[in-house]
C-alpha cells in the first residue's frame, strides 16, 4: 500500500517538475522576447556626483559615491558615443517620452549636488562627445569653496545645459517639517530665477532620494515638470505619464570593475525596469545591486 502511494507521489512530483521546467522554458522565450521588445521602449537617467580628482574636503578625502574618477567618465562617454547612444539632459528625454518619439539607446545624464568638478571637468568632456546633461544645484551650497559659482553654473547654461533644483538646502524632503516644503521647492527655484537671468526651472532632484506623498503634492502643486528619484529603473512614456514626479535612476559610481561595471549598472537598470512592468519592485532589495 505504502509503495503504491510513495510510486504516485514520485511521479507527481516528477511530472510537475517537468511541468514547471516546461513552463520555465517556454516562459524564458517569451520572457527574453518581451524584454528584448521592452528595452528600445526604455530610457535611463544616470545619476553622477563629482568627476574627477578633488583636494579632501573638509580634512577628508572624497566618499567614493560621490567621486567618480575623470578617465572612468570619459571612458563611459566615449563607450555610449560608440555605441551610437544620445545623451540628454532629462528636460529633452521627458519631452521625447510625453511625445511618443523614439528613445532607443536615448539617456540623460544627471548630476547632483552642483559641485566645481561639474565645471572645470565634466562640461569639457560633456561637449567634446556632443553629450548634455541636467544639473542639479542646492541654493545655499552655490559657490561655497567646493561648489559652482553664478559664473559657472551660467556658463553651463550657455552652453545648452539643463539646470535643476536639488532644494535650498539639501535636506531630506520626507523627514522636514511640512511648513518648509515651499522653501526647499519653490523658493528655491524662484532665487535661481532671480540668479540667473530669468531662466525657469523646471526639473527637481530630491536630496538623498527622499520624499513621501506630502512631498509629491508640493512639488506637484508648484508646477514642477519633473523629478527624479534614486529609485533604479529605466523610464518609459507609461511610467512617465504615471508619474513624471518619480522618475527612476541609476546610480553610477565607481565599484573597482571599469566598464565593464558600469555596463552591469545599465544592464540591471532595465531588467528593474523590465521587471516593473510585471508588477515586481526590485527596489526594497536595491542595496542587493548596489
Ligand atoms: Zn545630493
Amino acid at each position: 500500500m505504502w509503495k503504491k502511494v510513495c510510486k504516485a507521489l514520485l511521479v507527481l512530483v516528477i511530472a510537475n517538475a517537468a511541468a514547471a521546467g516546461l513552463s520555465y522554458l517556454m516562459n524564458k522565450e517569451r520572457w527574453e522576447a518581451e524584454y528584448a521588445a521592452f528595452c528600445p521602449t526604455a530610457a535611463p537617467i544616470l545619476l553622477y556626483h563629482g568627476v574627477g580628482e578633488e583636494p579632501p574636503y573638509k580634512g577628508k578625502p572624497w566618499p567614493k559615491s560621490l567621486l567618480l574618477p575623470a578617465d572612468l567618465f570619459e571612458e563611459q562617454l566615449r563607450y555610449l558615443q560608440e555605441e551610437g547612444w544620445q545623451l540628454l539632459t532629462v528636460a529633452e528625454l521627458c519631452h521625447r517620452l510625453e511625445e511618443g518619439d523614439d528613445v532607443k539607446k536615448c539617456a540623460a545624464l544627471s548630476f547632483d549636488d552642483g559641485y566645481k568638478n561639474n565645471y572645470s571637468v565634466v562640461l569639457p568632456l560633456l561637449q567634446k562627445y556632443g553629450a548634455k546633461a541636467t544639473f542639479f544645484v542646492v541654493n545655499k551650497c552655490i559657490g561655497d569653496p567646493i561648489h559652482m559659482n553664478d559664473e559657472e553654473i551660467k556658463a553651463l547654461l550657455a552652453a545648452g545645459m539643463e539646470l535643476g533644483t536639488h532644494t535650498y538646502s539639501h535636506d531630506p524632503l520626507a523627514k522636514i517639517e511640512a511648513k518648509y516644503l515651499t522653501w526647499e521647492t519653490a523658493t528655491s527655484r524662484y532665487w535661481l530665477k532671480k540668479r540667473f537671468d530669468g531662466y525657469l526651472v523646471r526639473s527637481l532632484s530630491y536630496p538623498n532620494g527622499s520624499y513621501n506623498e506630502e512631498v509629491l503634492k508640493v512639488v506637484h502643486r508648484w508646477g514642477f515638470s519633473r523629478a527624479v528619484t534614486g529609485h533604479l529603473g529605466v523610464n518609459t512614456k507609461a511610467s512617465y505619464e504615471e508619474a513624471p514626479l518619480e522618475l527612476y535612476r541609476v546610480v553610477i559610481r565607481d565599484d573597482g570593475e571599469g566598464l565593464e561595471g558600469f555596463k552591469k549598472r545599465l544592464q540591471r537598470a532595465y531588467l528593474a525596469g523590465f521587471l516593473q512592468t510585471k508588477g515586481l519592485d526590485i527596489n526594497p532589495l536595491r542595496e542587493l545591486f548596489e
